[in-house]
């Protein structure tokens, strides 16, 4: 494995290391800001009209890849959604509609389940674990925290299923964006970010953050300390999950994991907790396949004046139906290759690549091929913008499950710092304003956007205007196209062309 595709493991997860780093970042961000709006004011304004698809039409788009049940990486449901977004590509008239295969290990449980003391706790599997043996493997539960060296000082594990809770850094959203002004411009012209608000990064798992293997995992990855110690399996509690739902599809990246995981929702974790405390019996049954499959990255193209290129991605593969991620960032990829596409050539002083990629779900794996094997596009891709996640309502935890807040999910845009594509999304949120979004460095978390974008970000070092939100059932089975706020399709597409005709015209 190349060193840059093992970057997860240098995301900052831990709250107050990610907070002290910002703060020192902030007068820079604040001459970025001030250099950037000047630099906006003198930007020059695109000539002709960019006609955006309708509200019903971009729907349309999200609900055509939602037809399976999931888009996993080389499944037949993902080939599926790769053929659709190539369909569409056709129909709209990009240029040399491409699929590029990428070899993987196809990944397929078929039953998994719990019992303690012979009672069924609901669970999920951990993504590319390990399969137990037909039957199950019968232990007992070693309950180590979360899983520090010191817990693990307490508990012996080895031949037993260890039962760790997982935890999610909690971002102050609010008193970053209002308070220290750590981003380039709040657009929130409802005013839906208050000085209270804050969220729960669930991509983060503090913990089990992804991109270890036994010998890169740090003391405090909780699955890789166990497996070293001889833990013959484990189950993982949700702590920080609002709700109690279990179908947290991570870490995604790719690595296939020694011993059976599962995760198990925060409600059932607290009786799990207890079990393990008392070192009650327990039977983990995992169950599946693997094998070699493929998966494939779809691009085409819009040819402009120049071959100086402005690269559009968003990724086809889901854990679930998937309508928010990414249902939601195909669909406004899909907007701006036809809106583009109407617009005559003469019109386009630049040639437009989409990209919609494969393996998101699969350590990203498809961004970084597509930049490897398309070097000579990423050194004439002047920007990348990435959309993923947009239009996803936001919903607060419920009992057991969620409820809709009535709000937008905030977005953020991870934004290079060079002042010409601050500017680009200043100018592009001035026009038509996003409701609830922020455009932040791109390097906010972690040495590239936590987003798709990252592996063209760390293999080419291409700007990037990464466009993406977190609601919280992101991950989760409860992706559905109910999440979709349809009246926010169009406004999205419209901000998003703004950018598109900004970097049209660039010096
Ligand atoms: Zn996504």
């Amino acid at each position: 494995m190349q060193q840059a595709e093992r970057w997860e493991s240098k995301i900052r997860t831990r709250t107050g290391a990610t907070l002290a780093t910002i703060l020192r970042r902030l007068p820079s961000i604040w001459a970025d800001r001030r250099r950037a709006r000047r630099i906006a004011k003198g930007l020059p304004s695109f000539e002709g009209s960019v006609e955006l698809p309708d509200e019903k039409t971009i729907y349309s788009w999200i609900e055509g890849i939602c037809q399976t049940p999931h888009r996993r990486p080389g499944t037949p449901e993902g080939h599926k959604g790769e053929q659709w977004v190539a369909e569409k590509f056709r129909e709209i008239g990009l240029e040399n509609v491409t699929l590029d295969p990428i070899p993987i290990t196809v990944w397929t449980p078929e039953t998994w389940s719990l019992s303690v003391n012979g009672k069924k706790v609901p669970c999920f599997y951990v993504p590319n674990t390990a399969f137990t043996n037909p039957g199950g493997l019968s232990a007992t539960l070693a309950y180590v925290g979360t899983g520090t060296p010191a817990d693990f000082e307490k508990a012996a594990v080895a031949g037993k299923i260890a039962v760790a809770d997982v935890t999610f850094p909690r971002m102050p959203t609010g008193a970053l964006m209002r308070v220290m002004r750590a981003c380039y411009v709040l657009s929130d012209p409802d005013g839906a970010v208050s000085m209270r608000t804050s969220q729960y990064l669930n991509f983060a798992r503090q913990n089990f953050i992804g991109g270890c293997t036994a010998e890169t995992a740090p003391d405090h990855d909780v699955y890789w300390q166990a497996f070293k110690r001889g833990a013959a399996g484990v189950c993982l509690i949700l702590r920080d999950q609002p709700s109690n739902s279990n179908t947290h599809y991570g870490p995604y990246d790719g690595i296939m994991k020694p011993i059976p995981g599962l995760w198990i929702g925060k409600l059932d974790g607290a009786r799990l907790r207890e079990s393990a405390r008392f070192g009650a019996k327990a039977v983990m049954v995992l169950e599946g396949a693997s094998a070699p499959g493929v998966m494939r990255n779809v691009w085409g193209v819009l040819p402009g004046q120049s071959d100086e290129t402005i690269l559009v991605t968003s990724h086809h593969d889901s854990p679930f139906a998937g309508a928010v991620e990414d249902g939601a960032g195909v669909a406004q990829v899909q907007a701006q290759a036809r809106a583009w596409s109407r617009v005559p050539k003469e019109k386009r002083p630049r040639t437009i690549v989409f990209v919609v990629d494969a393996g998101h779900f699969y350590g990203s794996q498809g961004a970084h091929q597509f930049a490897r094997d398309h070097k000579e596009i990423m050194r004439k891709a002047r920007i990348l913008i990435t959309l993923e996640h947009l239009a996803g309502k936001e919903v607060r935890e419920a009992g057991e499950g969620y409820e809709e807040t009535g709000r937008l999910a905030l977005t953020v845009m991870f934004t290079s710092p060079e002042p010409s594509v601050i500017a680009t999304v200043l100018k592009a949120l001035e026009k038509r304003p996003a409701r609830v979004t922020a455009p932040i460095p791109a390097d906010f978390f972690g040495p590239a956007p936590t987003s798709d974008a990252s592996g063209y970000v760390l293999e080419a070092g291409v700007p990037v205007i990464s466009w993406i939100g977190c609601p919280y059932y992101l991950l989760d089975q409860h992706d559905t196209l109910d999440k979709i706020e349809r009246s926010a399709l169009v406004p999205i597409a419209g901000t998003v062309a703004e950018m598109v005709k900004l970097q049209m015209l660039m010096p």
